[in-house]
């Protein structure tokens, strides 16, 4: 029996055409579907549009009800694509990651550079991508693009034009398509912990902020004060924070004991953050700050939103950050 593969349409460049206020998702699923039955002669495609929306327009509430949706319908087949905006497509994958936590089946998220009407887009090559790694039986959250699939929660978008928009951060990619087909590695694949459940809550209270030489550290008792319950600090080099001028070591102390959730990781996207090294991190750390170490600013920043829609006790959100959920972080050994 043919492999049933559902494609679920939620808009972005691969789906867009040319308007008078720019280009725009357009294309129904219906639509993208007659030009993807080349790619996929083997396999049952059925097509659902979600929504048609570019991904800067996609938010949380978009997350859950997608997860909602794949925990509903997701026994009727053997693997999910959803098209999807770039912009903000690792967003998207990481949380559906943490939200579809050892999900029976491959849920694949892909996109395009130019719209599949185009005739040198890569969106055909990227569908191909996610609807072969969709039916190849290998249950999780990825990402395909370019001929490579990623852990969706290890997804970063790197580049804004060319063809090669994605990187898989500090992990390797989980498929390559090559001379040997689309080769899965699957030691790389996230095991199977428990049940399936789809664990769709999420706060919505936190903060992004990077530093910059001179930041206000009073920005974070602004940020408690309008009810922000967690911040995703993107610290310099390995996570470091000022302590002498512009105390910003003390600030995230006093807002740790505030009740704050602090997360410190690094502005840079490779290699990842480790705030013993230096006293700018050590300080911190003694602070109460909880580590990324080498998540993605978009797994640091949706992992946070989820552990904080799971639990409000301190210890336990500690646990969570301690815990490597999806493989989505490299915890040192020695922590
Ligand atoms: N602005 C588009 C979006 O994210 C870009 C793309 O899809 O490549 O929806």
């Amino acid at each position: 029996m043919k492999k049933r593969i559902l494609i679920i349409n939620t808009g972005g460049t691969l789906s867009s055409v040319t308007s008078e206020h720019g280009l725009s998702p357009g294309l129904s699923s219906g639509e993208i579907l007659e030009e993807l039955r080349m790619v996929s002669r083997n396999l049952t495609l059925e097509t659902e549009d979600f929504c048609s929306l570019d991904s800067a327009n996609i938010f949380p509430e978009d997350w859950a009800a997608l997860a909602a949706k794949i925990g509903q319908i997701y026994g009727n087949y053997d693997g999910i694509v959803i098209i999807h905006g770039t912009d903000t497509l690792a967003y998207t994958a990481s949380m559906l990651s943490f939200m579809l936590q050892n999900v029976p089946l491959p849920v694949v998220l892909t996109g395009s550079q130019l719209s599949i009407s185009h005739p040198v887009a890569d969106a055909m090559e990227n569908c191909r991508c996610a609807i072969h790694m969709a039916a190849g039986g290998c249950a999780g959250v990825f990402a395909a693009f370019n001929r490579k699939v990623m852990l969706g929660c290890r997804t970063s978008k790197i580049r804004s034009m060319s063809f090669d928009a994605f990187d898989s951060a500090n992990y390797p990619n989980v498929a390559e398509i090559s001379a040997l087909g689309l080769h899965i590695r699957k030691e790389l694949l996230p095991e199977k912990k428990g049940v399936f459940r789809v664990q769709p809550d999420y706060s919505d209270k936190i903060f992004l902020l990077k530093l910059y030489p001179g930041i206000d550290p009073s920005i974070l008792s602004l940020l408690q004060a309008q009810g922000y319950k967690g911040v995703y600090i993107e610290g310099f080099g390995l996570g470091g924070m000022p302590f002498l001028k512009h105390d910003f070591a003390s600030a995230v102390r006093d807002a740790v004991d505030n009740g704050m959730t602090v997360l410190a990781g690094s502005q840079c996207p490779y290699e990842g953050s480790n705030l013993s090294v230096y006293e700018t991190g050590l300080l911190a750390l003694r602070g109460g700050v909880l580590q990324a170490y080498d998540m993605t600013a978009e797994a640091a920043v949706t992992k946070l939103m989820w552990v904080l829609g799971q639990t409000e006790k301190p210890e336990e959100i500690r646990d969570y950050f301690q815990t490597n959920l999806v493989r989505e972080v490299t915890i040192p050994q020695t922590d």
